[in-house]
Order: structure tokens, then C-alpha cells, then sequence
């Protein structure tokens, strides 16, 4: 351990909880998993491989996302608490498979209080190789299947929640929706908008994927930079994260945001910036909380049927944060989490 960590007070800051750490000569494994709030359930996120400059900055990792993990299923009223596992990507050649079916035993010995499933820099075929050795798994081939399309229709079930309660409208007929990003989550979110009668403008850094979903759906396509600017009712933002900063705010011209893409508000101050434009901001862990869902049903006994309903409940979610924030005059991303940490104190109800 690096002489920097100060390890208790770092779990004090992130409001921790546990944190199980494991160390496998053999294979090299160095991975961290965080529990944040088994109050609800079983705590399930995913497990990330990638390198870190230090063990504090895989520790910070680690807090973070599986607290963030914690209030993105409480919101969605899903049976399960908050978890997150890193891997330490080993320096040199490694085995990978030997690594995976250690960090399987690692995940086991939780005794089901972690379920795990992939994350970036693992994949469904890491996910198998972890299930050998522990059934506490999700998202392994044979599973629930990519969970895009759940995603997408959280997402457009937020956006209509958005319509009735911000904009009212009664559906999504002739919305101007500006997407940004059209990749698995947006593809499908621009085919569901579409088919309801919304008007698309959509962007994405790779231009043969933009004119190719601009061309099936008769949307109108701009180049990456310009769709900040396109007025519009709802800005959808599907790509990476840190979509709304400082620079772009002044630039928007929509009365809403509502999309997919994770960590939208480059820091705090700018959900208070949007608020005070009047610019209703969907949470992002509340609205694309479709595929958590999904897999958590797999872990409960999968349908297909089972997911699509509770996904539909994203609406609900989304018009109760969006009347708190109007009746409470505060910025949606604070009632959010107020609600989460309410739904994490006090159960499901
Ligand atoms: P993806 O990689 O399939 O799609 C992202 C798309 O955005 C790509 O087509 C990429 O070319 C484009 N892009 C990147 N930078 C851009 C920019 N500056 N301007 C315009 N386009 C840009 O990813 P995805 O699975 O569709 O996920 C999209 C976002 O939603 C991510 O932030 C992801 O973390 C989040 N998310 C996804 C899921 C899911 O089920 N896949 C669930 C929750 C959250």
C-alpha cells in the first residue's frame, strides 16, 4: 500500500461500508471490491480490468462507482445494494483466464452479498470464465442478453415522462429531440423516438454511423461539435460522459435533457447552472437505469416481459423527481439523490 492511502479515512469520505481486497501471487490478481449498502439486497455491479497509477487511485475507483451503483438501484426500487469490483490490470503478459477463475473464488467467498457482471475492459466471455467458479454472476453468455435496448426504452420513457410533466405534452408527436451519440443505446432510443412521432436531429463522432441512422429514421444529422446548438425540446445525450460543462450550457437551446449516457454533468455546479436556466435535467444514473434493471431480473429468475415492465416504471421515477424539483425549487440531480438515500434508509416500502 502506497504510504498516501490513508485508507479509513478514505472509506469515512465516500460514506463506506466495506471494501475486500485480495492479493494472489499465483496468478497476479490484485482486485478490490466495494460494498456500498447491502440494506436492500445483495449489492451487484460490475468488475472493471484497467490499469491505475496507484492503489489510492483504484481505491477512489472502486468507493465511487459502487456508490453510485447504490443509488441507481435504490432509485429504480430494485432488491439490491451498490458494488463495483477493479482489477488491477497486471503489468506483462499474464494469464487471463487463470486471473478471472481467481477472481471468480475472490467474488464467491462474499457468499452472494457481491453479484458481479461486466464492466469496461471485461466482457460476456469474461463473465463465463468468472461463473466457473462462482454462480454470483449476471450478464454471462446464455444470460439477459445485451441490455441496450432496455436501456434505450428507460430512456424514452423518461423522455415522455419529460413531455407530460415538463413540456405538456400529451406524447411524443412532433417533440424535436437532438440526439448525441448514436451507438447500441442511441440506435435503439432514435428508433423508438422515431416511431412515436418525434423529430430527430442526432450527431455521432463516426460519420458513416450518423448518415446511416439519419437515412433509416429521415432525421436530419450535424456534425459532433454543432448539436449543442440545435434548438429543440430535448438535448439527448447517448455518447460519453461530461456532455454538460461550463462551455456548453450558454449554448443550449432546449428546454430539456434527458439521455443515456453516464456522468452528464461535468460537475455539480452545472446541474445548478441547467436548473437555473429552467432547463428540466433527467438524472442519468435515474434514466438509463433500464439495463441495471435488466440484469437484475436475470439474477432474480429471467423474463424478458419481467424487465420490460419494471423498465417502464422509469417514467414514474423520473415525474416524481421532476414535480420535487419543481414543488422544492431544487436542481433534479439533489432531489434525486435525496430520494435514493431515503429509499436506501427506509427500504422499499
Ligand atoms: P456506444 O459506444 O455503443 O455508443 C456511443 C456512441 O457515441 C458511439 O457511436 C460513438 O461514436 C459516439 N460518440 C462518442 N463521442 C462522441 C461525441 N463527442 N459526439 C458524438 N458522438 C460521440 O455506447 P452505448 O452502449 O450506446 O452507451 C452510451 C452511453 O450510455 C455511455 O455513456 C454509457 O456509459 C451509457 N450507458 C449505457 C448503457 C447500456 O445499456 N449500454 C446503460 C447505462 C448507461
Amino acid at each position: 500500500m502506497t504510504p498516501s492511502l490513508d485508507l479509513f479515512a478514505t472509506l469515512a469520505t465516500h460514506g463506506y461500508g466495506e471494501l475486500h481486497a485480495c492479493r494472489d501471487e499465483a496468478t497476479g490478481l490484485r482486485a478490490l471490491i466495494g460494498l456500498y449498502s447491502t440494506r436492500l439486497g445483495p449489492a451487484i455491479g460490475g468488475t472493471r480490468i484497467r490499469a491505475y497509477p496507484n492503489d489510492a487511485a483504484a481505491v477512489d475507483d472502486v468507493l465511487r462507482l459502487a456508490r453510485a451503483m447504490a443509488y441507481k438501484a435504490a432509485l429504480a426500487r430494485l432488491p439490491h445494494g451498490g458494488g463495483k469490483a477493479v482489477i488491477l490490470a497486471p503489468e506483462g503478459a499474464f494469464d487471463r483466464t487463470e486471473l478471472l477463475q481467481r477472481f471468480g473464488e475472490f467474488v464467491d467467498g462474499l457468499a452472494g452479498r457481491y453479484v458481479t457482471t461486466e464492466d469496461s475492459g471485461t466482457s460476456p466471455a469474461d463473465i463465463d470464465v468468472i461463473r466457473s467458479r462462482t454462480r454470483h454472476v449476471v450478464g454471462a453468455s446464455g444470460g439477459s442478453g445485451d441490455p441496450s435496448p432496455f436501456t434505450a426504452l428507460g430512456v424514452r420513457r423518461g423522455i415522455e415522462a419529460v413531455a407530460a410533466g415538463w413540456l405538456g405534452r400529451s406524447d411524443l408527436e412532433g417533440l424535436r429531440v437532438a440526439l448525441q451519440g448514436v451507438g447500441h443505446v442511441g440506435t435503439h432510443l432514435a428508433r423508438e423516438l422515431a416511431k412515436a412521432g418525434a423529430k430527430l436531429t442526432l450527431t455521432d463522432v463516426d460519420p458513416a454511423r450518423r448518415r446511416a441512422v439519419a437515412e433509416e429514421l429521415g432525421a436530419e444529422s450535424v456534425a459532433p461539435e454543432a448539436i449543442f446548438d440545435v434548438e429543440c425540446d430535448v438535448l439527448s445525450p447517448n455518447a460519453l460522459g461530461g456532455a454538460l460543462s461550463e462551455a456548453t450550457i450558454p449554448r443550449l437551446r432546449c428546454r430539456a435533457v434527458a439521455g443515456a449516457a453516464n456522468n452528464q454533468l461535468a460537475d455539480p455546479a452545472v446541474g445548478r447552472a441547467l436548473h437555473a436556466r429552467k432547463i428540466f435535467y433527467a438524472p442519468d444514473y435515474a434514466i438509463n437505469a433500464g439495463g441495471l434493471i435488466n440484469v437484475a431480473i436475470e439474477y432474480a429468475g429471467y423474463s424478458a416481459g419481467r424487465a420490460q415492465r419494471q423498465t417502464l416504471a422509469v417514467h414514474d421515477t423520473i415525474l416524481e423527481i421532476l414535480e420535487r424539483s419543481r414543488r422544492e425549487d431544487t436542481p433534479p440531480g439533489e432531489v434525486a439523490d435525496r430520494l435514493a438515500e431515503r429509499i436506501m434508509r427506509d427500504g422499499l416500502g
